[in-house]
């Protein structure tokens, strides 16, 4: 090395750890209670677990010999396409005709490492620094991060529990700028359980398809609607914007398969083939044994998530009950998913055995120590005042927990 070159100061590239853009993403919310509430189990303390978003159903035999089966099997030690066996992504495109009545190809399909990555490789591959995307809030935790990470900005439009936390036109349309490009869709939604009917589904569709947006609507728990609501996915209601519409779904909520991560994202030919090209460089394909798993579950009739429904449905009931006997709760009637999302606003501003509880964040911390109760706070989803209880537990730890919380902060006869 010369002597005039300047000094090589490892230090100053080694104090910048972390790029800014990663060293923006926040720790997921509802892994970080999850990972806490089983924590404390660990230790042995009897705590009960409302955080995570997932089935406490076993994955449906058929489907697990459909994954053994394939083990044996040497052709799938090896690489598939990385978009996806060429099987599986016509049996999504069947089982989309099936279910939703939405005719696509096996082209518009990519299989991604579950319906997060899809979200992931959605933004990715339709946002350039800037855009904005309308986000409904409350909103589930991962969709700003991965709008943020793709250059996106996050336009939340909050709608509260006096309007079943479902958005409006009239808010959407007052969000709206010359920036935005895509409307994000979430029904039946994550955290709230919120579903759209098929009128506000076209209501909202129509206004989209007006304003010349693109939609990402995300189904995955398109088959657990309850109370009979009429619904369906969007591009069949409002078929001008098919073109414009990435649909986001997965096995891991209709068939107990959260662990095995399989989703997919469909939408027009020319953007699902970019998405495939990040994705060939990215991961490649989705491991191929849960592939062929997935192409058991889709393939396969809806028999097991039918009869999850039935235990989801009792337990919602039960949930909402209980929670609404709590003074300082109150909780709507979630119409789809797992999830109950009541405010608690009136429980705030108080104090507890000489704790002030400001917030529900603060709040979920309190029920965590004292109750041994874990809840997601709604700071997660871009509400605060707000807790999510999943109620995918058995039907004993769904009374057990929510008994402690009424004995904690005192309930009435409903
Ligand atoms: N969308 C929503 C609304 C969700 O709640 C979840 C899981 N919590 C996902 C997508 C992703 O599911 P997975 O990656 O397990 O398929």
């Amino acid at each position: 090395m010369s002597d005039h070159q300047p000094a090589y100061r490892p230090s100053s590239a080694r104090d910048r750890r972390v790029s800014g853009r990663i060293g923006a993403i926040a720790e997921s919310a509802t892994l970080k209670v999850d990972a806490k509430a089983k924590a404390l189990k660990a230790e042995g303390r009897p705590v009960i677990g409302f955080g995570a978003g997932e089935p406490d159903f076993p994955t449906p035999d058929y489907i697990v010999e459909a994954a053994v089966e394939a083990c044996r099997d040497p052709r799938n030690h090896r690489y598939t396409p990385a978009g996806g066996l060429p099987e599986l992504k016509q049996a999504i495109a069947d089982k989309t005709l099936r279910d939703s009545g939405y005719a696509v190809t096996a082209n518009q399909v990519l299989v991604t490492n579950g319906g997060k990555q899809a979200i992931y490789a959605a933004f990715a591959t339709m946002l350039d620094p800037g855009d904005e995307v309308l986000v409904p809030a409350p909103y589930w935790t991962t969709y700003p991060e991965a709008i943020g990470l793709a250059g996106g900005v996050s336009v939340p439009v909050l709608a509260d529990e006096t309007q079943d936390y479902k958005v409006t036109v009239a808010q959407l349309e007052a969000a709206r700028t010359d920036r935005t490009k895509v409307l994000l869709f979430v029904s039946p939604c994550n955290p709230t359980g919120s579903v759209y009917t098929a009128d506000e589904i076209r209501q909202i569709g129509g206004w989209a398809e007006e304003h010349g947006l693109w939609v990402l609507t995300d189904e995955i728990y398109e088959h657990l609607v309850y109370d009979g609501v009429e619904t369906g996915s969007m591009p069949v209601l409002c078929p001008a914007l098919a073109p414009y519409t990435v649909v986001v779904n997965g096995v891991a909520k209709t068939y107990a398969m959260t662990g095995w991560r399989v989703g997919w994202m469909i939408g027009p030919e020319d953007l699902v083939k970019a998405a495939t090209n990040l994705q060939s460089h990215a991961t490649s394909n989705v491991s191929n044994v849960a592939q062929r798993a997935a192409l058991a579950a889709v393939s396969g009739d809806l028999g097991a998530v039918a009869q999850m429904k039935v235990a989801f449905d009792r337990r919602r009931r039960t949930i909402v009950e209980m929670l609404s006997a709590i003074d300082g709760v109150f909780c709507p009637m979630p119409r789809g998913a797992f999830y109950a999302y009541p405010s608690v606003k009136g429980l705030l501003g108080r104090e507890y055995d000489g704790r002030l509880v400001d917030t529900s964040a603060e709040l979920a911390e309190y029920i965590l120590d004292r109750a041994e109760v874990a809840v997601v706070p709604g700071e997660a989803f871009g509400s605060p005042g707000y807790l999510r209880l999943s109620y995918a537990l058995g039907d004993s730890d769904l009374v057990e927990g929510v008994t402690r919380l009424q004995k904690l902060f005192g309930s009435r006869p409903v």
